[in-house]
């Protein structure tokens, strides 16, 4: 059993997909846990085989991946707005094309996409932990 983030930015860092996990089985005969993530990233820590070093290791995966990976998706909201109004512009270009079925079909994109911004935004709006 990992560490799932549930956070406001879950879905924009696709959080099942970083489970973090404290591991025991190392390589070489070392003992100790070792912080691990569900995406294949290891930390490079080998922290003691205890209590104590399992925390740290689950730790370790939040402060140096998990974090980094939410500091990211905060930072990046300013590159959607523009990328989004690069796609709203592309509909408007269909429509005018009357290709409205490519049209229709980038539109659902963008719907669930702004829903997903939307929960993001409830969620901070909620003053969740980030
Ligand atoms: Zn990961």
């Amino acid at each position: 059993m990992g560490i799932v983030y549930c956070g406001p930015y879950a879905d924009l860092i696709d959080s099942y997909d970083h489970e973090g996990y404290a591991d025991r089985k190392l390589p070489g005969g070392k003992v100790g846990y070792v912080a691990r993530c569900s995406c294949g990233w290891t930390g490079s820590t080998l922290f003691e085989p205890s209590e104590d070093g399992r925390e740290a290791a689950g730790d370790e995966w939040d402060r140096e991946h998990l974090q980094p990976l939410i500091s990211e998706a905060k930072r990046a909201w300013h590159r959607w707005a523009d990328r989004t109004g690069g796609a709203l512009q592309n509909v408007a270009n269909l429509v005018r094309d009357r290709q409205f079925g490519h049209a229709s079909r980038v539109l659902g994109r963008l719907i669930t996409e702004l829903e997903t911004r939307q929960r993001v935004v409830e969620g901070l709006a909620d003053g969740r932990d980030e």
